[in-house]
């Protein structure tokens, strides 16, 4: 299928990181000797927090220099929260030296898998960059402190075209995200660079919504969307009410990607209270790694992983516990690699 062999540099991270990160790769590694798949080798590389207090660098450069000479590169979590402030904030970094400006974040409903509302399957493409998250804060008197929403068009122009080549690729629609009558200025830039963008796509259904309506429609309407387009943190808001509608943090994959380099991670943190002990849901993981291969130019690969994983859903053993089971990472992980080359996946 693939002869191709690809050198992977791996940021494991903090926490459940090393656990799901490490299920993915053994899932990438069995995809030559199930489906005659591409090869690869990986490179970890420190990162976080735990690498901050082993060497006092959250980001050395030696990962960064790694990450940029590797074919790709998958992310574990890392626990920024657990950092002092005068340590360099890792996935900022990271987007930056590696000048990934867009966060993609496929969210859709598995047979098997409880949903709190109707089917789902929508891409949430957003800025990563700038925004209210752009990190320009100060004090205003003694009482007030101001946040400043950076929009440019640059930015909004490039990440408005990874939206519609994704739709090229779905159902063909992008709902723009915005606060027009609130963010007058910032979010006029954003539309118009978007819709320059739009005109370029003729053959996408292009629309805009105010962020409030959409995730009230959203969670009502879910079929109505395919790629949702926002700025920074609309987006981050939004996507995670779509991992919600689509079955929960643990089965949401993404990638950040941009012109040169991009990189793959769950959505999920690290989150501390199941670390360690083997039961955390690799499948963000796992689906993020299928994204990855899609970059890469491995679709076939990508499309067969995300089948064994709809396979595995479908199948009430193969659940962890934040889906209402309890089986293992590692039992997730073998069943999926079990299923890896069937030819046809339940409600596909
Ligand atoms: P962080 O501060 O790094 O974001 P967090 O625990 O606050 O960590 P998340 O890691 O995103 O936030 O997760 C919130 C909760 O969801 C976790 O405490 C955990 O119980 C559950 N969770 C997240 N990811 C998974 C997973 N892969 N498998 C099972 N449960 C998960």
């Amino acid at each position: 299928m693939s002869s191709a062999q690809y050198a992977i540099c791996v940021l494991p991270g903090d926490g459940i990181g090393p656990e799901v990160i490490g299920c993915a790769q053994e899932v990438l590694q069995a995809l030559h000797s199930t489906i005659d798949g591409p090869r690869f080798t990986f490179d970890h590389r420190p990162a976080g927090c735990d690498a901050y207090n082993e060497t006092g660098d959250s980001l050395p450069s030696e990962t960064v220099e790694a990450a940029k000479a590797a074919d790709s590169v998958m992310l574990g979590a890392m626990d920024v929260a657990r950092l002092p402030p005068t340590a360099i904030q890792p996935l900022r970094a990271m987007r930056r030296h590696l000048d990934v400006g867009a966060s993609v974040r496929p969210a859709r409903s598995y047979p098997g898998v409880p949903i709190p509302a109707g089917e789902i399957d929508v891409v949430v493409v957003r800025e990563v960059t700038e925004g209210i998250y752009s990190g320009i804060e100060y004090p205003v008197g003694k009482d007030g402190a101001c946040s400043v929403r950076v929009i440019t068009r640059d930015a909004s122009t490039r990440t408005a075209k990874i939206a519609f080549e994704q739709a090229s690729r779905r159902r063909k629609k992008v709902t723009a995200i915005h606060k027009l009558g609130a963010l007058k200025l910032t979010d006029s830039l954003f539309l118009e660079s978007v819709a320059d963008v739009a005109a370029s796509f003729p053959d996408i259904e292009y629309e805009t919504k105010n962020v409030d309506a959409c995730a009230l429609e959203l969670v009502r309407w879910p079929e109505e969307f395919d790629v949702i387009l926002s700025t920074n943190a609309f987006g981050d808001i939004l996507s995670d009410v779509a991992a919600g509608l689509a079955g929960g943090l643990g089965i949401a994959p993404s990638g950040c990607v941009g012109e040169n380099w991009a990189y793959f991670e769950p959505v999920h943190g690290t989150a501390p209270d199941i670390a360690g002990k083997g039961i955390a849901n690799p499948i963000a993981s796992i689906l993020s790694a299928a994204l990855m291969l899609r970059h890469i130019g491995e679709p076939e690969a990508g499309e067969q992983i995300e089948r064994a994983v709809s396979r595995a859903l479908a199948s009430e053993e193969l659940r962890t516990g934040d889906l209402g089971g309890s089986a293992t990472s590692t039992q997730i992980t073998e069943g999926i690699i079990g299923f890896l080359g069937e030819a046809s996946a339940v409600g596909d």
